[in-house]
């Protein structure tokens, strides 16, 4: 085949940072999962999350964390820009959610980008702006305790193509975000997590709502209800070498209602990610061990597997959801055996309950 002759040259900088922000944001649920994140990084113990009609007009994050000093008002959204990490040695004891000084960087290109911030040496706040390349463009005093908010207005605009799916398929969205929430809401605990929303001129609605000080169980009776948290059991939380997995799961003997896949989180370190083939592990041995009405559906579970630093890998992936673990068939054989562990007295208990 005969190629065109045309020449090949380098992209222009503006595109290729709105190609690499693409990337990096896929959609609401990612934008507000990196402003979550930096707010845990910032060592907050309250994070709101306040949407006008469902994130699309307005998405602000305010947390209490440390604030933002003003020495990093202006490296604050440049591409790569980070506090979080010095050396590429340091990837290997990461501890952050954050570390490659993208996130703010990218949204700068999707979004128009305010950041409201006061450190607690500071007498007052400032409102800081950025331009779509990620540059401080204005600064105003404005009112503020200690902490810092973050507002995308009109999320995806610069994007026409996207800005017109996101609109289109904006309950779906909604609804990721939410899933996404649940995820932190549920594993940060003694953090107070909220999340808001108004439509309209309407009432704000508070969707996501936990307590400061709370334990795991307490968050997942928030998000999910007494009575199917009821129906789970924690995990014998024992250590299995430098690892420990921890969390809840369905009763073997109770069976879903409905299908659960949105009510499986997974979680390394705390950290919420995608583990395909933890939920495959989960959704077999459920399967196999539950009794015939449960056998159609899957389990709720919530699964933080707590390991080295070095033992796995997160920066596989633009959104950091997929993680690289060094043992994972190791990990899975501590699953099964503490999954068994689990369902198998579960079934024991109800057996003697029945002959009650
Ligand atoms: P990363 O989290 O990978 O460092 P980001 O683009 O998310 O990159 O953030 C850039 C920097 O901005 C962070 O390293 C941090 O210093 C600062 N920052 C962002 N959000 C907050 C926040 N809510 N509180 C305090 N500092 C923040
Ligand atoms: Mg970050």
């Amino acid at each position: 085949m005969q190629h065109s002759g045309k020449a090949i040259r380098a992209i222009d900088q503006a595109t290729v940072h709105r190609i690499a922000s693409g990337q990096v944001i896929l959609d609401l649920a990612t934008a507000v999962k990196e402003l979550v994140e930096n707010a845990l990084d910032a060592g907050a113990s309250v994070i709101e999350v306040r949407l006008k009609e469902y994130g699309s007009e307005l998405v602000e994050v305010a947390d209490n964390g440390a604030g933002i000093s003003p020495d990093n008002h202006a490296s604050l959204a440049l591409k790569h820009h980070t506090s979080k990490l010095e050396a590429f040695g340091d990837l290997q004891a990461l501890s952050t959610f954050g570390f490659r000084g993208e996130a703010l960087s990218s949204l700068c290109a999707l979004t128009d980008l305010s950041v409201t911030t006061r450190t607690p040496s500071q007498p007052a706040g400032v409102r800081l702006t950025y331009d779509r390349r990620g540059r401080l463009i204005g600064q105003a005093a404005a009112a503020r305790a200690a902490g810092t908010t973050v507002s995308l207005k009109d999320l995806f605009k610069p994007l026409p193509v996207r800005h017109k799916e996101f609109l289109r398929h904006l309950k779906r969205e909604y609804a990721k975000l939410l899933t996404l929430l649940q995820a932190y809401a549920i594993i940060s605990t003694g953090v107070r997590l909220l999340c808001t929303n108004q439509v309209g001129a309407g009432a704000r609605s508070t969707v996501i709502s936990t307590q400061e000080g709370s334990t795991m169980r307490d968050n997942l009776i928030t998000v999910f209800g007494t009575r199917t948290v009821g129906a789970m059991e924690a995990l014998p939380s024992t250590a299995q070498g430098s690892r420990l997995i921890e969390g809840f799961v369905s009763r073997a003997s109770v069976g879903c209602a409905r299908s659960a896949s949105d009510r499986q989180f997974f979680f390394v370190n705390g950290r919420p990610v995608d583990l395909p083939k933890v939920g495959k592990l989960l959704n077999e041995l459920y399967r196999s061990l539950s009794t015939s009405a449960a056998s159609a559906s899957k389990p709720i579970a919530i699964l933080n597997f707590v390991m080295p630093p070095d033992s796995f890998d997160v920066n596989v992936t633009p959104d950091k959801r997929k993680v690289f673990l060094h043992e994972e068939a190791g990990l899975l054989d501590s699953l099964q055996m503490v999954l068994q562990q689990a369902w198998g007295a579960a079934q024991s208990t109800f057996a003697t309950q029945d002959t009650l």
